[in-house]
């Protein structure tokens, strides 16, 4: 129903015209209940307090390549490859400081690439991932083991010849190796841990995947170490759940997603329904922590407006001369996959038209408000905590730098 909309050139000329067709349509693939967060713009308490150091995190989700995605990074090979993909949003990744993504599938040398049930890369993606600034990616999904035991083997020695870090998977017969990284940027050093709530039912059996809930006491306990550990500023978790094509979450990630926070996280970043789904701001002994439950898909082959649409997150952090840390601000770009034959990739959704940008935009405003939306003239100056920028006239605040 989505698709056609988008097809035949619809009378839709006002914003709220489109907005009121994208949310009706994705109101009605939804099953409301009482559990179900509402839309709500994000402020946190000390996002002006002052500090002596600042952070931006930009997460985005699945990095799903189905066959198109896989044919046209081939096709730029000589020209960015796969970061031809992401080509249209690479400028407003290098807005943040530390850049995450979910990858979902093996990038295994020794087995052909593939598509969709079981996914394999090419390996220039990590490269190209790396090119792009990527600075850490999940490796905890539902198609970890695509390929098998030895398709994790072969990923993680293909991150690790390109540095990336990684969180959530590990060798076969390794029973050492830490589930989470560190990743140290702008003073900032930053625990990230991945797990997944399903591998597509493909057993285990070398223990290579974290595991969201059969490994949850284990998870909630690195979570725990990991936030009292010195010199570690905060710990993120990235989950890979929730159920498809759904735009919020059920009362399991909930009740997962506090749990991970009591441990100690002070921001989950969750992906896997393939839409985007809420956010919410969640108090913790008196501190303001974060949950988004899925940032949709960043890039993939899905067709239907919602499943196209996604949100680059920024997550602001700020830390004193204490050593204490606490998040500034959040900020969400909406984004818009095309998926048209001659042009592949994800883009801005301010910079389409109305048609093929609008349903984006109406669905992030749908679960986030229009508040923390980023805008065009952002791309100059883009903060996390906007509120804190002194008006003219107005002494200028410690808080701001
Ligand atoms: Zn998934």
């Amino acid at each position: 129903m989505t698709d056609l909309l988008l097809r035949k050139p619809p009378l839709l000329k006002s914003p709220l015209a489109t907005w009121a067709l994208a949310t009706s349509l994705s109101l009605s693939s939804l099953s409301w209940s009482a559990s179900q967060i509402q839309a709500q713009s994000l402020r946190f308490a000390r996002a002006c307090e002052p500090h002596t150091q600042e952070v931006t995190l930009a997460g985005v989700g699945d990095l799903l390549l189905h066959t198109p995605l896989q044919k046209a990074a081939a096709t730029h090979r000589a020209h960015g490859g796969f970061a031809t993909l992401w080509a249209n949003v690479q400028s407003w990744l290098q807005l943040a400081d530390v850049r995450y993504a979910n990858l979902e599938g093996p990038v295994a040398a020794s087995f052909t690439p593939s598509s969709y049930p079981a996914f394999n890369y090419a390996e220039p993606l990590i490269a190209d991932l790396v090119r792009s600034g990527f600075n850490i990616v999940s490796t905890a999904n539902n198609h970890s083991l695509d390929k098998g035991p030895q398709g994790v083997d072969e990923t993680i020695s293909e991150l690790q010849e390109h540095r990336l870090p990684f969180t959530g998977t590990r060798r076969t017969q390794d029973r050492t190796s830490p589930w989470h990284t560190v990743t140290e940027q702008e003073g900032f050093k930053i625990a990230w841990l991945a797990c997944t709530f399903s591998t597509n039912g493909i057993p285990d059996r070398q223990q290579q995947v974290l595991h969201c809930y059969e490994d949850q006491a284990e998870t909630l306990a690195i979570i725990e170490r990991l936030s009292n550990t010195p010199g570690i500023d905060a710990v993120i978790v990235t989950p890979h759940w929730g159920v498809e094509y759904k735009h919020h979450p059920e009362a399991r990630e909930r009740a997962l997603g506090r749990k991970f926070l009591e441990a100690g996280a002070l921001a989950v970043i969750g992906a896997h329904p393939h839409v985007l789904q809420s956010w919410e701001k969640i108090t913790i002994r008196g501190e303001e922590r974060f949950i988004i439950y899925s940032l949709g898909n960043f890039v993939s082959g899905q067709s239907g407006a919602a499943r196209r649409a996604s949100t680059l997150l920024y997550l602001g952090l700020s830390k004193n001369r204490a050593g204490d840390v606490w998040i500034n601000g959040v900020r969400n770009l909406p984004l818009t996959m095309i998926l048209r034959p001659n042009e592949v990739g994800v883009v801005p959704s301010h910079t389409l038209s109305e048609r093929e940008g609008g349903p984006s935009i109406a669905i992030n405003r749908m679960l986030f408000t229009a508040d923390n939306e980023v805008k065009p003239e952002d791309a100059q100056a883009l903060r996390t905590n906007p509120e804190c920028i002194p008006r003219p006239g107005e002494p200028h605040s410690n808080g701001t730098r």
